[in-house]
């Protein structure tokens, strides 16, 4: 999508260091991290809401847990991690494209 900060990023329209990079995601240092390690596992599909998932978009979600379980050593991520999934307002989702926060690198408390 044009103005989709994310596809953006996926495009290559705005800089970001790749973690990894298939043809169905690609994953990303936060920001503004909140914890010690903070990656974005973006999927290459624009679609906002679990809400809209079909097939296709369940058979790819499927397809980034997969890879993220097997990049949990390379990420840094071995002693374990949490995973955050927002969804609209009320769930804090400021960028409208689903996106996988993965957050470790440290005991995390909080929740
Ligand atoms: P959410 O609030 O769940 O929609 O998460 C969006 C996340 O994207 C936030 O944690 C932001 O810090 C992060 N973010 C926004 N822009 C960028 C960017 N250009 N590069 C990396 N992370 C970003
Ligand atoms: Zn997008």
């Amino acid at each position: 999508m044009k103005d989709c900060i994310f596809c953006k990023i996926i495009r290559g329209e705005i800089p970001s260091e790749r973690y990894y990079e298939d043809e169905d995601m690609i994953v990303i240092k936060d920001i503004e991290p909140k914890a010690k390690l903070h990656y974005l596992c973006i999927p290459k599909t624009h679609f906002a809401l679990l809400s809209e998932m079909d097939g296709e978009k369940a058979e790819l979600l499927k397809r980034c847990f997969e890879k993220i379980a097997a990049l949990q050593e390379k990420l840094g991520l071995r002693d374990g991690y949490r995973i955050i999934v927002n969804q609209g307002e009320n769930g804090g989702q400021s960028v409208r494209h689903l996106h996988i926060h993965l957050l470790g690198g440290e005991k995390l408390t909080g929740f």
